[in-house]
């Protein structure tokens, strides 16, 4: 058994736990619990559904929804984008959206629905969150300072020029991945200037 030392699997008693690794474009679905059992999917969309007719299948009766655990091997991607108000988070391996309030909630909304698509624990899930928009991925330098407009980078940048306390020389502001600007002593680097 895969799960035999791990203290959060699901209780024994005629629970399935169906892993799903990716092979390619597709998914291939396995299972300890139902050696007999394999399937190979475009997606993860109806993957308990199929399982469950799999397994009925192989065992002769239906198996009850809720005893069929399906658990990625790899993470599935979410892209989150604004949409009106609101944020969307796609997350086209199950095929769902959903609509949340705050930007900051997505990777742990995400999670959840995938989750619960697949009657697995949220804390199995892996997640590769795409965000589009300006504030797109996540700072490779967030130990700096962060300034949210070029001006304020600019002025920033002005008012360490003339601090002789400081001990970097800074010399330029960039724009970071992150979305916003930083302050670097680099006069040139692979990012554009302010
Ligand atoms: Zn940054």
């Amino acid at each position: 058994m895969i799960e035999a030392m791990d203290a959060t699997s699901e209780p024994d008693t005629g629970h399935a736990v169906v892993t799903a690794r990716r092979s390619g474009r597709r998914w291939v679905l396995e299972s300890d619990d139902y050696p007999d059992l394999y399937c190979e999917l475009p997606s993860l969309a109806n993957a308990r559904a199929i399982v469950m007719e799999a397994i009925a299948y192989i065992v002769g009766h239906p198996a009850p929804e809720a005893t069929v655990s399906i658990r990625p091997v790899q993470p599935l991607s979410a892209t989150v984008s604004k949409a009106g108000r609101h944020w969307e988070v796609w997350i086209p391996g199950i095929g769902a959206r959903q609509s949340i309030r705050r930007r900051v909630d997505a990777e742990f909304e995400a999670r959840r629905c995938i989750a619960e698509h697949l009657n697995t624990a949220a804390s199995r899930v892996d997640v590769d969150m795409h965000y589009s928009g300006s504030a797109s991925t996540a700072c490779p330098t967030p130990g700096k300072a962060a300034y949210s407009s070029r001006l304020e980078a600019k002025i920033a940048l002005a008012s360490t020029q003339r601090s002789r306390a400081s001990r970097r020389e800074e010399s330029r502001a960039y724009r970071c991945p992150c979305g916003r600007w930083h302050l670097t002593s680099h006069p040139k680097a692979g990012t554009k200037t302010g």
